[in-house]
């Protein structure tokens, strides 16, 4: 069985403690390799190794920081198809969208920073007598904790700000998905990355997650995952003055009104409902139809949801791959019996699929609720799964209402030719990202993030440069 190590101080290190968890595969809930089960001790080497590496870091020219976070990305390129089934076995998601999205975009996210760094800039602001300039300088030692939904993408979203900015970083990735951050760290030393300027440490979000969240030395938290953990770190952190860069939980509406683009709005609804199996913080669980075409939708929806094909990941043919792990694929089937117990008729789904041959795998088949009112906990509540509900609405006083109704805001997709409609929407919604007419289309110049329990702070160009640096103001009279 395959047995990863952490990454510190430039080398592959086993955990101190000597102590490991299962990795499982969910495609046939199988152990298949073993991920360190490190703590305190190996946060603290991991520590001492960016404290030592952070000088030179720091002074290394821009140039040559651009140059190897360039080379990652290089290689990252190179082992795409490696790295592809790799995620797709520790995530369940289906290799095609792996090779199509995750992999491409963490190589881009090492790419669009190289580039970044270089254009990133400060202010002076001239007195009659004096002169003002802003330094921008890196913190020190960074923490990043990020999830399992999108593995490598998010962990080198983190990442690659935080190197380029010039910090060294301590960096956890999710212990249920962490088989690319591993690759990653021998990409790393291939690419001649100094020794402690990134250090990964592997294991669960008490032992390893917390530690680092605590560390006196650490300067700042970057974290995505659930709104729980955000508030949980938020708890440690604030009080010891830490920055903090928080991306969490959503339930993000979407607003289809009936002078939509239909034939666009259906294709991308599937998509943005059940790509990656309903796990990306992005995707849209609550969907508001316009009455007037609330009944053509609800049976173009339903015959086009129940055609995609529940199956494993490493089949080209599968469009919904695993649900990441059990205690998820509990919960989220946990949430279809709430729906129903809550007055919810299931028109798609709704249950679990046992594909021949992976019967032990963790497969929901994509869901689709109607009859429940807003309030209700199935409308409340994240489930981060291939469940949808569906709603219909009259006016926009009415939809809006809706879409605000929850605790989270993080994104929202409206629906319709009416540009009017669409700016007016866009400005009143409760939201840190809004798309009109189309869903997760990305420029990683923009800011992003989410408002309420959704997030803290906003990732993205030069607010995540920013997020990594300190403005230092040095007034100079002559
Ligand atoms: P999670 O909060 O359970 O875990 C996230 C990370 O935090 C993991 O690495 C985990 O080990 C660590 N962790 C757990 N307890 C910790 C603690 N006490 N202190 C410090 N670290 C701790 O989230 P998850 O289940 O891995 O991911 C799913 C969640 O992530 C969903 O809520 C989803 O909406 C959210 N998410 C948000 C975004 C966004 O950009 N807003 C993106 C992706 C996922």
């Amino acid at each position: 069985m395959i047995k990863i190590s952490n990454y510190i101080n430039g080398e592959l290190t086993p955990p101190a403690n000597g102590q490991y968890i299962d990795l499982f595969d969910p495609s046939v809930g199988q152990p298949y390799a073993k991920v360190p089960d490190a703590d305190a001790a190996d946060v603290e080497l991991a520590v001492a190794a960016g404290l030592k590496a952070f000088p030179a870091w720091a002074a290394t020219s821009i140039n040559e920081r651009s140059r190897i976070l360039n080379r990652i990305a290089d290689l990252i390129e190179e082992s795409l198809e490696e790295l592809a089934k790799a995620e797709s076995v520790d995530n369940g998601k289906p290799v095609t969208l792996a090779r199509a999205v995750d992999i491409p975009r963490s190589a881009a996210n090492f790419r669009f920073f190289a580039q970044a760094i270089t254009q990133f800039a400060t202010q002076a602001h001239e007195m009659t007598d004096a002169i003002n300039y802003t330094l921008r300088q890196p913190l020190g030692v960074v923490g990043t904790i990020s999830p399992w939904n999108l593995p490598l993408y998010l962990f080198t979203w983190k990442i690659a700000p935080a190197l380029a900015a010039g910090n060294a970083v301590i960096a956890k990735p999710s212990e249920v998905t962490p088989m690319t951050a591993y690759l990653l760290s021998e990409i790393c030393i291939k690419a001649g990355l100094p020794k402690g300027v990134l250090n990964i440490i592997h294991g669960d979000g008490i032992k390893v997650g917390a530690e680092i969240t605590k560390h006196p030395k650490i300067k700042a938290i970057s974290f995505t995952g659930s709104t729980r953990v955000g508030q949980e770190i938020a708890k440690v952190a604030a009080p010891m003055f830490k920055k903090m860069s928080l991306e969490m939980g959503g339930k993000n509406p979407n607003l289809i009104f009936a002078d939509c683009n239909y034939d666009k709005m259906l294709e991308t609804t599937i998509r943005s409902s059940f790509a990656n199996q309903g796990q990306i913080c992005l995707c849209g669980s609550r969907l508001y139809i316009e009455s007037s075409i609330y009944e053509k939708f609800k049976k173009d929806f339903v015959e086009r949801v129940k055609a995609l094909k529940v199956g494993p990941p490493a089949d080209p043919a599968t469009n919904i791959g695993a649900l990441v792990s059990k205690p998820h694929y509990e919960k989220v089937l946990s949430y279809i019996e709430l729906a129903k117990s809550e007055g919810g008729t299931i028109l798609a789904g709704g249950e679990a699929v046992f594909p021949e041959g992976h019967e032990k795998g963790w497969y929901v088949s994509p869901t689709i609720i109607e009859g429940l009112p807003p309030n209700c906990r199935t409308n409340q509540e994240e489930i981060f799964g291939p469940v949808v509900t569906i709603m219909p609405f009259d006016t926009d006083e009415e939809v809006l209402a809706y879409a605000n109704g929850t605790n989270y805001g993080l994104a929202c997709t409206v629906w319709t030719e009416n540009i009017t409609r669409a700016n007016r929407i866009a400005k009143t919604i409760e939201s840190g990202i809004v798309w009109v007419n189309t869903w997760m289309l990305r420029d990683l110049r923009t800011p992003f993030g989410g408002v309420k329990s959704s997030g803290v702070g906003r990732e993205g160009g030069f607010e995540a440069l920013r997020f990594f640096t300190e403005a230092k103001n040095v007034c100079i009279q002559f």
